[in-house]
């Protein structure tokens, strides 16, 4: 069995020398954030308590972030390693080593990592390659192997000779690194509408005006895909797409704020009212045949559920709480815009 309720902390390495960067690689932007906070936000959203930061000094914490400074980039990974999992408190059973040039690491990828079942051993690390490595989780009593590290190398060189001490993990994607501002580029989508940061794909295209990068737009067709061939991922199919489609409103345009309006409707009527999505679709119809004009609403940013998210459900009935949580995420982050779609819910259901 394994015990991951237990408060399982975050060590994020983030205090390397960025020579090939040019500029400290912690500030990158990637949407309208920047590459630590992306890191520091999916070790969040997983679960893990406290997130633990090794960063230079000129480099600021996110808020809730606990933050160790190494200003010796120079002394190598290992170094940060010792620094963060020293500053694991007592009440943390184990810790999930990060890397803070990694941004492409989901949550999800996180939560599958603390559920692997560990059969006994003290260390689960991602199969990268040739090597094992982060993300990594080390139990409490495997915390003495950071004493053993030199340089850069971080634990691949322990882990290889220690493979006894080892359950693989493999990532359902290889993290990207980014080592160079033309990785960010070429490496990195950040999806303009649900802010979930993809390796770039581009051998796949976007819809024409739902908001999405083309990596989030084929994620969104995964989970699809399995609704239409599952009964019980497919119960709440409907909702689903509402739930998309509001988490990716595009650009102001006819076409999009129709979209926005009809699926936040759905929304509040599935959360608020608890219409299904046969008592949906007929409403929906209605508000969608006419020459009606929306308004545009602007949208919010800063989601905490992504179809990411729900791309990793296990079963049926994950997949149903997964939606729901989706939903209600974001119908709460359109918040600003609660009491207009309430309206015009109240008025479809009059009609
Ligand atoms: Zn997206």
């Amino acid at each position: 069995m394994q015990n991951w309720a237990v408060s399982t902390a975050a060590v994020i390495l983030a205090a390397g020398n960025a020579r090939r960067f040019g500029s400290p690689k912690q500030r990158a932007a990637l949407g309208d954030r920047t590459m630590l906070e992306v890191v520091c936000d999916a070790a969040v959203r997983a679960g893990l308590e406290p997130v633990i930061a090794v960063i230079p000094s000129d480099i600021p914490t996110p808020p809730g972030v606990t933050r160790v400074v190494n200003d010796r980039p120079n002394d190598g990974l290992s170094a940060s390693l010792r620094m963060g999992i020293a500053a694991v408190p007592e009440g943390a059973e184990a810790a999930v080593i990060l890397l803070g040039d990694q941004p492409t690491v989901a949550p999800a990828t996180i939560r599958a990592l603390l559920r692997t079942d560990r059969e006994g051993r003290p260390v689960v690390a991602s199969l990268i390659g040739d090597g094992a490595g982060p993300p990594l989780l080390l139990e409490r009593r495997a915390f003495e192997l950071v004493d053993r590290t030199a340089g850069d190398e971080g634990l691949r060189g322990i882990l290889a000779t220690h493979t006894e001490l080892v359950t693989p993990f493999l990532p359902d994607e290889e993290p990207v690194d980014v080592d160079t501002p033309g990785d960010v580029v070429r490496l990195i989508e950040v999806c303009p509408g649900c802010g979930a940061v993809y390796r770039a794909r581009a051998d796949v295209e976007t819809h024409p005006y739902i908001g999405a990068s083309p990596a989030c737009w084929a994620t969104y067709g995964a989970v699809l895909a399995r609704e239409f061939r599952d009964r019980a991922h497919g119960a709440v199919h409907r909702h689903a797409v509402d739930a998309y489609a509001a988490q990716h409103p595009g650009v102001d345009g006819r076409r999009q704020r129709q979209s926005v309006a009809v699926h936040l409707i759905g929304l509040c009527g599935w959360l608020e009212h608890r219409m299904n999505a046969d008592a949906l679709l007929p409403m929906t119809r209605r508000l969608t045949d006419g020459a009606r004009e929306w308004p545009w609403l602007d949208p919010p940013k800063g989601y905490k559920v992504t179809v990411l998210d729900v791309l990793a459900a296990r079963s049926g009935d994950e997949h149903v709480r997964l939606v729901r949580a989706w939903a209600e995420d974001v119908w709460s982050a359109w918040g600003a815009h609660h009491d207009l779609v309430r309206r015009w819910t109240d008025a479809a259901l009059g009609s």
